[in-house]
């Protein structure tokens, strides 16, 4: 199964995702994931990525692109995998879809977390409270705010792109952790 989790920062897409992956052997892919890592390793990548992720502004589409196309054809994906915050824009979004034909795969299902704006904020500040090691770069409220404004503008409209493929299926992501879980599990039919 191959899915898409979509959400603005903070509406539990990472917690879902990872709860899929433990139960149902579907591998999460987190591309914010593997850029902190690369940011953690000095990598190329993370050296470029670094203050463009602290100012909560999107790194360049070619650089996820090819980090995803990579990942996807990866042996612990063959049982399918869960994307989670990618693709952020609509070229991600086409990217996407002309990689995924080219690799002969298609998408079953793009999940979309609803959750208020104002329940986001103090969910990152107890996550920023809550993080090992300290808060990362960007869960600050000056960062946060930017990067909400990015998800209005440049990810709220991936949602439209993919209901115009019948493809999105909508969570209530304010409800506690479990029932979101249990009416993710119900929509997939898992
Ligand atoms: P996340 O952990 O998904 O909230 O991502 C943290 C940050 O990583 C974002 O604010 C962006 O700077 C960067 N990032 C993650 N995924 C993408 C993506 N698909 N396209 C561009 N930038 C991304």
């Amino acid at each position: 199964m191959k899915l898409i989790f979509l959400g603005p920062p903070g509406a539990g897409k990472g917690t879902q995702a990872a709860r899929l992956e433990s139960n149902h052997n579907l591998r999460q892919l987190s591309t914010g994931d593997m850029l902190r890592a690369a940011v953690a390793a000095e990598t190329e990548i993370g050296l470029k990525a670094k203050d463009i992720m602290a100012r909560g502004d999107l790194v360049p589409d070619e650089v996820v692109v090819g980090i995803i196309s990579d990942r996807i054809e990866d042996s612990d994906c063959s049982d399918g995998f869960i994307l989670d915050g990618f693709p952020r824009n609509i070229a991600q979004a086409e990217a996407l879809d002309a990689m995924l034909s080219d690799k002969g795969m298609t998408l079953d299902t793009v999940l979309e977390l609803k959750v208020d704006h104002n329940k986001l904020l103090e969910r990152i500040r107890i996550r920023s409270a809550q993080t090992e090691g300290g808060p990362r770069d960007d869960d600050n409220e000056e960062a946060l705010a930017h990067r909400l404004k990015v998800y209005e503008e440049q990810t709220a409209p991936v949602s439209e792109y993919y209901a115009q493929k019948g493809l999105v299926k909508h969570v209530d992501g304010m409800q506690d952790m479990d029932t979101v879980t249990e009416d993710i599990v119900e929509i997939l039919g898992l």
